[in-house]
């Protein structure tokens, strides 16, 4: 590991609290939400519900709350069901839920519990109680959402990892399949790094390959465009809603930004600084296609600019525009 790359330190400093979390008070006496609105308005934004349904629409139609403090005795819709409905909705489920209530016997304890509940709060509230116990469940929050987030993401780079990328490229291709747009997948792989590790060491290798990782994710800046480690030196970059002429733009732009870093390689046969080569591929699902097929064809295409030279990009010939290309030539 790099001096300066600790990824438990990284962890450490990134589990923090959200900077002002979102608190959802419900319970259908104003005069209760009012003491907690009291207890919580300094330190979180408190938004407020007098009823089950009015709750479940906040949560659905806003970004969910970090916490919610339900009464489990309402009219219409009571606590306990609000609370399984929101743990049976995958968007709100991890939502942490803490009963407050003035029932305090062990059975409604329980049957709040397994509807759900991560705490149960008996009526009248102690505000140092309540105020410590809701920043405990928000800082377990905190820390759960960010080992989640860590599962998918490359020790070394930083960057999403190939578990990532094999989530996202379903969900990617089914939704480019729906509205009819095309879908561009970058394979790029670093020219002569075996020979990169052998004449500077692999540390100075590690370094190398995060300067790569940050350069290309900094070049992809559109919301749904993921660039992940595919595994040693090689990336991808998938790009939903981008045709032929943008992907080969795109790999241009990368080609030169990365040669533009100037990182020295003294020992390869390319060029004096570290060069890419990469494969693009570009199609638009169909029944006609699987995104494995995307995915062999970039690195076919990859294995072509490998051929042709090394330090450039080569389309696949299945790319869609030049499929529908080489029919118009045959037509001719
Ligand atoms: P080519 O231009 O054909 O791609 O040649 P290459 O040397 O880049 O390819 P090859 O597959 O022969 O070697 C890849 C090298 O990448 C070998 C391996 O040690 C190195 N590598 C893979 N993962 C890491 C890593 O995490 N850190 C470091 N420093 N090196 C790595
Ligand atoms: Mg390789
Ligand atoms: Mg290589």
């Amino acid at each position: 590991m790099t001096p300066t790359h600790n990824p438990v330190q990284e962890v450490r400093t990134l589990i923090t609290l959200p900077e002002r979390a979102r608190l959802l008070v419900v319970d259908d006496q104003p005069i209760n939400i009012q003491t907690l609105y009291q207890v919580f308005h300094t330190d979180y934004e408190v938004f407020m519900a007098t009823g089950g349904m009015q709750a479940l629409a906040f949560c659905r139609d806003n970004q969910p709350p970090d916490l919610i403090l339900l009464d489990v005795m309402m009219s219409g819709m009571d606590g306990i069901e609000v609370c399984r409905r929101l743990k049976a909705e995958s968007a709100l489920a991890d939502i942490p839920v803490i009963f407050v209530t003035a029932l305090a016997d062990p059975i409604d304890e329980t049957r709040a519990l397994e509807a759900g509940g991560v705490d149960f709060i008996t009526k009248p509230v102690n505000p140092a109680v309540v105020r410590a116990r809701v920043k405990t469940h928000i800082t377990l929050k905190a820390q759960t959402d960010l080992l989640r987030s860590l599962v998918f993401i490359d020790g070394l780079t930083g960057v999403a990892n190939r578990r990532r990328f094999d989530e996202v490229l379903p969900i990617e291709w089914r939704r480019c399949r729906r509205s009819c747009n095309a879908v561009t997948l970058l394979m790029i792989d670093i020219d002569h790094f075996k020979r990169y590790n052998d004449h500077y060491g692999h540390q100075a290798g590690d370094v190398c390959l995060q300067k790569i990782a940050a350069t290309l994710k900094a070049g992809l800046q559109r919301s749904h465009d993921l660039v992940a480690r595919y595994g040693g030196e090689e990336f991808v970059c998938l790009m939903p809603e981008c045709d032929h002429p943008a992907g080969q733009k795109k790999a241009q732009e990368l080609l030169a930004t990365i040669a533009a870093l100037g990182i020295p390689h003294a020992d390869s046969p390319t060029a004096n600084h570290v060069t890419l080569s990469i494969g693009i591929c570009v199609m638009r699902p169909g029944e006609s296609n699987t995104m494995d097929e995307l995915v062999a064809a970039a690195d076919a295409a990859l294995y072509d600019a490998k051929l042709g030279g090394r330090n450039r990009s080569s389309s696949s010939a299945q790319s869609m525009e030049i499929v529908q290309l080489r029919r118009q030539d045959v037509r001719k």
